[in-house]
């Protein structure tokens, strides 16, 4: 591990590094620099795959669709017997259902009663919406203007034997288990599961079910961190409360980096006096500390115990959240096998609330997007923005993300916004 900080400080000295205020792009990258990926794989059915990483390229053992078939309900007409002005009768020489073919000769003059995903008959090449035909008894009648090869899936459009379905490093979701289904596969490989190991650091902090003295706060820090990584998919290991005292802490971090690939705790990483983590990892692992240029979330620590990464974020709550999803986020999909890692889209709308930002740091306020009766979106910021408040986080839908370099922001500015929720 020595080798793997070593470096870092060598490549750091050229490189605008500054662990005393280090620009939140600048943070990510010299962390995304440290990760190699998980490499114990496992076969999982594919129900159970869901939100896990594809460890493998899925091949398409076929044709998909396997026929040409039909996207509409009508008539499989051979497209040379229609006209190109008036109208034409065409025999009805029997029918094409989904999954029961039309059996007999499909001949000129004729057409076929096809149903959609019905395979079309030899010789036919155009599929006929049944609203644009007249049928008397056996045959119907088509009018003009109609398109060769109009309302048919070609056999192979989708994917052709042999090509690549889906690849290696991909997150699995609905979408993809269907598709992995369509093709007949029960079964894929997936990357294991990250085991993070994670917990809270205060003399200050009590757990649910014990009594509050005074000062003493209950520990929201572990639930947060729960359910992000649960969220991510990590296999998750709660290691409770700490108090600030240095060997319980030495001995915590040790129990959590034999286990776990990721150790990530909260508090105690600021300069106060009662905060160890700094000293400690530098004594058991290899830590580059960092204060980053941003607000929430100023002391932040990355480095590795062990063979396992180490995240030390900081103990106020919206800070935790904050740092946990601006850094921590990608580097667990990045270790889970996740690749490449598409950035989270970012959206500009303006801002109806006015926000008070200094110069010098990356902000990351909470905010409201909704949208007005003409479609409009515009963003709110979820009032006080201190980093001790949780309700911030729960009230808000997106962060504002205000540039390093941005001063205060009148109200009907537009601003960046990063919405939390996703749809899948
Ligand atoms: P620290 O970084 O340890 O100085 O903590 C900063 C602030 O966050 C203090 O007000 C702590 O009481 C608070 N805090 C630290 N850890 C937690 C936690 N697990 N849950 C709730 N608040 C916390
Ligand atoms: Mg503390």
């Amino acid at each position: 591990m020595k080798d793997t900080v070593k470096s870092l400080r060598e490549l750091s000295c050229g490189d605008d590094y500054d662990p005393n205020s280090m620009p939140v792009a600048k943070a990510r990258e010299f962390i995304a620099r440290f990760l190699a990926p998980v490499t114990a794989v496992e076969r999982l059915n594919i129900r159970a795959a869901l939100d896990r990483v594809l460890a493998e390229d899925v091949i398409s053992p076929f044709d998909v669709p396997a026929h040409d078939n039909s996207a509409m309900d009508g008539y499989a007409v051979r497209c040379a017997d229609l006209k190109a002005d008036g109208e034409i009768m065409l025999r009805i020489a029997g029918a094409a259902f989904a999954g029961a073919p039309f059996q007999g000769q499909f001949k000129a003059g004729e057409c076929v009663r096809i149903m959609t995903g019905g395979v079309v008959p030899a010789g036919a090449d155009t599929i006929v919406m049944q609203e644009h035909v007249t049928v008397s008894g056996d045959n119907v009648r088509i009018g003009s203007g109609h398109k060769h090869g109009q309302n048919l899936r070609r056999a192979g459009e989708d994917l052709k034997t042999g090509q690549i379905a889906l690849k290696r490093g991909l997150l699995l979701r609905p979408a993809d288990i269907g598709l992995i289904a369509s093709l007949g596969i029960g079964e894929v490989t997936v990357f294991r599961k990250l085991r993070v190991a994670f917990f809270s650091t205060g003399d200050e902090l009590r757990s649910i079910g014990m009594p509050l003295g005074e000062g003493q706060i209950y520990d929201s820090n572990r639930y947060t961190i729960h359910g992000m990584l649960t969220r991510l998919g990590c296999e998750v290991i709660d290691m409770g409360v700490v108090c600030d005292d240095p060997k319980l802490l030495e001995q915590a971090f040790s129990a959590a980096a034999q286990t776990a690939d990721v150790v990530i705790t909260s508090g105690g990483v600021s300069v106060g006096e009662a905060d160890f983590v700094k000293d400690l990892l530098e004594k058991l692992g290899e830590v580059v500390f960092w204060k980053i240029a941003m607000k929430p979330g100023r002391p932040l620590a990355y480095g590795r115990i062990g063979n396992a990464h180490f995240f030390g974020l900081p103990g106020n709550p919206v800070s935790v959240m904050v740092t946990f999803y601006q850094f921590v986020r990608d580097a667990l999909l990045k270790l889970a096998g996740r690749d490449p890692l598409p950035p989270l889209p970012t959206f500009r709308v303006p801002c109806t609330s006015s926000l008070k930002k200094a110069p010098g740091r990356t902000e990351f306020q909470r905010g409201v997007l909704t949208q007005d009766a003409s479609g409009n979106w515009s963003v709110r910021v979820t009032g006080e923005q201190g980093s001790g408040i949780l309700r911030s986080m729960s009230e808000a839908n997106c962060f504002i993300i205000l540039p390093e370099a941005q001063a205060n922001v009148a109200a009907g500015t537009i601003v960046e916004v990063q919405v939390m929720e996703g749809i899948v």
